[in-house]
């Protein structure tokens, strides 16, 4: 396709509300632009990776016995009613009106539609296992839309779901969807790691995340160094880490004007290890109102962990300084758990912890010494409420955790019978049982997918595209062709044979500068490039370079469209 001919606006600068690689390139290279918050035109570079992506996902879940559909968009609420999610759902739920009063929603997921679907559609357990997928337009109205397609409004899904009579079906299929995508990385070439994950809002039980890994990412990735242990942070389960020290004796000390555990322990000359922060945070019922959290001074509250816990508000949601002086008549800077009044929940690395420093419950004075058996009533429940961090041991007694940073684009999950259950799904099976199906829930970001590409894949020029999503096989640069007909020549037939060949080829036909062509074919990140000039006409050959590498090969126009034509 000649680049002439093409809507490919590419751009010097980058634009004002970019702060992140993929975005700031998609957008210099003309693959998108911005229509609202969180909501993007795609122009047709970027749309043709888009479909390379969704081919692929396509592909191998076709090959794992998925089968397609399409679902719609606007989604009734009364079977989000049914499921019970109109009223959990917050404000991320985008809920409109039509011409009759009734209420709808725009999908931010499909649980509810491929319930009622399934219901309607099967009628006998011998269409079980079955196994839904669709590729589709989702709305959440994100809190904070950001990073261009990483984080949209308006982005695209490929969302699966599947049915099943009985647990060990649904743990083949889990087990299939989850090789499903690690191939579906592979073939990307991406550098990726699939981690034990929190299931959030949307089921209960276990779940896989998969990260492409990059530094902007939004995810903090744990893996142990000496086993296969990985998971997303918010989930990874924490070691209760043996204390330092002795038992000491206790003593009151004042420490005016120090509200924070740094400031404490630099008043005092002692390590943040050495100390224990107190968080208060909602109870789930008006008595006891408030619940007090306790953690080693360096380590940080865990909230999905925190919500989790018996007797806390989920999810969680921490007292305001009001509330708090109101219960405790002492402000946040000087509360500890020694004569609180409050039930405590203390994470295990602080509840090791032989003595410690802690708030005293009267502002500006703290303990120090403070032992949890003799000074702490027994108001205390030990739990894992901490985030791990790098050097603690893995759960599987592996170690130490190091930490890496990674995009979530594919999140796998078991839903139980969470939706059956609530839609009164039943099945009759062999033997004439009424079974409620397991269901399965496989979410893939597919516009999501272009923007990590391109945060692993570019350099300091633009984007370097790996073969399979690349936009173009073949990027054709004829230099000063307006004026040279030789090379006007030379470019023509190679587009035409290079596209014979059956590659994908863009020809730069345009009547502009060397530099700017140069320029624009490092920034849209095409794998092949083909360089035709006068100079190079002279000697017989062009030059062939990879977008990945600086050699520059020179070959005869022939040799170059062989050595193309293997790789297609
Ligand atoms: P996140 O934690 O990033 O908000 P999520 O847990 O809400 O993701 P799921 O509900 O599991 O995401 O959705 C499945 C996939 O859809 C995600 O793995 C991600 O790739 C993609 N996705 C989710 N939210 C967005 C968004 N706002 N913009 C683009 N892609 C998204
Ligand atoms: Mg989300």
């Amino acid at each position: 396709m000649k680049f002439s001919e093409l809507i490919i606006p590419t751009l010097r600068e980058a634009p004002a509300d970019a702060e992140v690689a993929s975005h700031i390139l998609l957008v210099r290279g003309g693959f998108i632009r911005r229509l609202a918050s969180g909501s993007y035109n795609w122009l047709p570079l970027g749309l043709r990776v888009l479909k390379n992506i969704e081919r692929i996902v396509r592909e191998e879940l076709d090959r794992a016995g998925a089968q397609e559909i399409l679902m719609p968009v606007v989604q009734p609420a009364e079977l989000w009613r049914e499921s019970g999610r109109w009223d959990v759902m917050g404000p991320e739920l985008l809920r409109l009106t039509d011409r009759h009063d009734r209420e709808y929603c725009v999908s931010p997921t499909q649980e509810e539609v491929v319930t009622d679907l399934f219901r309607r559609v099967t009628t006998s357990y011998r269409q079980l296992p079955c196994n839904l997928y669709h590729i589709q337009t989702k709305f959440r109205d994100e809190i904070r839309p950001r990073f261009g397609l990483m984080r949209a409004r308006e982005f695209i899904m490929k969302d699966g779901y599947s049915f099943h009579l009985d647990e060990e079906s649904f743990e083949a299929t889990y087990a299939a969807m989850h090789a499903c995508y690690a191939a579906i990385l592979a073939r990307m070439g991406l550098d990726y790691r699939a981690v034990d994950a929190d299931p959030g809002s949307i089921g209960d039980g276990e779940s896989h995340e998969f990260h492409v890994l990059a530094e902007s990412g939004e995810d903090e990735i744990a893996y142990s160094l000496t086993s296969d242990y990985a998971a997303n942070v918010e989930k990874a389960e924490a070691a209760a880490l043996p204390g330092d020290g002795s038992v000491q004796p206790i003593l009151r000390t004042h420490t005016p004007g120090a509200k924070t555990i740094e400031a404490v322990a630099g008043f005092l000359d002692v390590d943040t290890t050495r100390c224990v922060k107190t968080l208060i945070v909602q109870a789930d019922s008006e008595d006891p109102g408030l619940v007090a959290l306790v953690l080693r001074g360096d380590h940080q509250l865990n909230e999905a962990k925190a919500g989790r816990v018996e007797g806390i508000r989920r999810p969680l949601e921490f007292a305001s300084q009001a509330e708090i002086e109101a219960a405790l008549g002492v402000g946040i800077g000087s509360i500890g758990p020694v004569g609180l009044a409050l039930p405590i929940v203390a994470d295990s690395s602080a509840a090791a912890m032989p003595s410690f420093v802690c708030g005293a419950n009267v502002d500006d004075y703290h303990y120090i010494g403070a032992n949890w058996q003799r000074d702490v009533a027994d108001n205390v429940r030990v739990v894992d409420i901490r985030n791990v961090v790098e050097g603690d041991p893995a759960p599987d007694g592996s170690g130490p955790l190091k930490f890496l940073r990674g995009i979530e684009v594919g999140h796998i999950f078991k839903l139980g019978t969470k939706y059956s259950d609530a839609m009164g799904v039943t099945i009759r099976d062999a033997s004439g049982r009424d079974i409620v199906p397991i269901m399965g829930c496989y979410g893939f970001g597919v516009s999501r997918m272009v923007a990590a590409v391109v945060e692993q894949c570019h350099d300091g020029d633009g984007i370097v595209w790996p073969d399979a999503v690349a936009p173009f096989d073949v990027h054709v640069v004829a230099l000063n062709n307006t004026k040279s007909t030789d090379v006007q020549t030379v470019a023509d037939r190679l587009h035409h044979d290079l596209q014979a060949a059956g590659l994908a080829v863009l020809f730069d036909d345009r009547d502009e500068r060397p530099g700017v062509k140069f320029a624009d074919a490092d920034l849209i990140g095409i794998p092949n490039r083909i360089t035709v000039g006068d100079r190079g006409l002279r000697e017989g050959i062009v030059e062939y370079r990879r977008r990945s590498e600086s050699v520059v090969q020179k070959l005869s126009p022939d040799a170059v469209i062989g050595a193309l034509a293997r790789t297609a």
